[in-house]
């Protein structure tokens, strides 16, 4: 009883969230909700050709826009709607959005770019994964070879033979599938050749680590990814890239693409188009 009345007080004399289980269910319920509220925004970032240097294409990333709390970290929001599974539908949300507004770049008349968009866990392991992305390219009107799905390495090791013939009913569509984060040592080498896989985005910490010293710029790990894509015939990307060293590095040891601060943030949809139409008026 006092316990219970304890509680009541602390409630009515400290902010709503007071312990991170608290929060997680406020943030959930509002999470609930926020389709519907139309809170959710993609936002952009463009990948960059390490040769041409041109624009070839972007990836999708979520945001939740709350009406009172402000934007919110996909960190944060994201692991609520794996657990809770709202996943399933917001996903689902941001692949129609992501391909949508592809579609509609390639017909203002731009070079067409190929849009990558993250899968969880959730979207990977439900059955109808194939027909939804179908439906979705049906209905946009957008070709399958201009959409990229980014998959982590731990989603490729749960289920592993449902995943594989998921991937490849996906790859027969001619979309391309890329291991988003890649590391050494999270598990075998030997396991990437079990499934059809077109890219390896280099993990930012890798990316990170190619520092400068005196003339020299070191990537140790960096080049043993890049050398791992290239011998297993894939595409490479390095996501993070920050400075024209690591830049330079990357394009020295023959990555093919990169993302990263060094050429923009993750930006808003219209943003976005904003920066295609003045790079296209700039190369005429
Ligand atoms: P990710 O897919 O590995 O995305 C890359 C993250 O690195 C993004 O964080 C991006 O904003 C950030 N980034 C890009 N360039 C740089 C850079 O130069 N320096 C630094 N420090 N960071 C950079 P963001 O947007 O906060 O997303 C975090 C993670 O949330 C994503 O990691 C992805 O795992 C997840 N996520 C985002 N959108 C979605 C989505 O639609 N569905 C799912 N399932 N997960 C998503
Ligand atoms: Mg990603
Ligand atoms: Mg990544
Ligand atoms: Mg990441």
């Amino acid at each position: 009883r006092a316990k219970e009345l304890g509680r009541n007080i602390c409630q009515l004399h400290t902010p709503a969230m007071n312990t991170e289980a608290e929060e997680r269910l406020v943030l959930e319920n509002h999470l609930r909700r926020a389709l519907e509220r139309e809170e959710f925004l993609v936002y952009y970032q463009p990948k960059i050709d390490l040769i041409s240097g041109h624009i070839v294409g972007m990836e999708a990333l979520l945001r939740w826009n709350h009406s009172i709390w402000g934007m919110i970290s996909p960190a944060k929001f994201i692991p609520i709607a794996e657990d809770t599974g709202l996943i399933g539908s917001i996903g689902e949300w941001v692949l129609r959005t992501a391909c949508a507004d592809t579609k509609r770049w390639q017909d203002l008349g731009l070079p067409p770019l190929r849009v990558a968009v993250n899968l969880s866990a959730h979207q990977v392991h439900q059955p109808n994964l194939v027909e939804t992305v179908e439906d979705i390219l049906e209905k946009t009107g957008l070709h399958p070879q201009y959409l990229e799905l980014e998959l982590t390495e731990s989603i490729l090791m749960q289920n592993t033979e449902n995943v594989i013939d998921t991937l490849h009913r996906l790859r027969e569509m001619d979309i391309a599938i890329a291991i988003d984060d890649f590391g050494i040592g999270y598990s075998s080498l030997s396991y990437l050749q079990r499934f059809p896989i077109s890219t390896l985005k280099i993990d930012q910490s890798f990316v990170s680590s190619i520092v400068r010293t005196g003339d020299r710029i070191d990537g140790v790990i960096a080049k043993v990814v890049l050398a791992l894509a290239h011998n297993l015939g894939l595409e490479s990307v390095a996501e993070g890239v920050e400075t024209p060293d690591q830049q330079a590095f990357l394009q020295e040891a023959g990555c093919d693409f990169a993302q990263g601060f060094l050429y923009s943030r993750p930006i808003p949809a219209q943003d976005f188009e904003y920066l295609l139409l003045k790079n296209e008026s700039a190369s005429v």
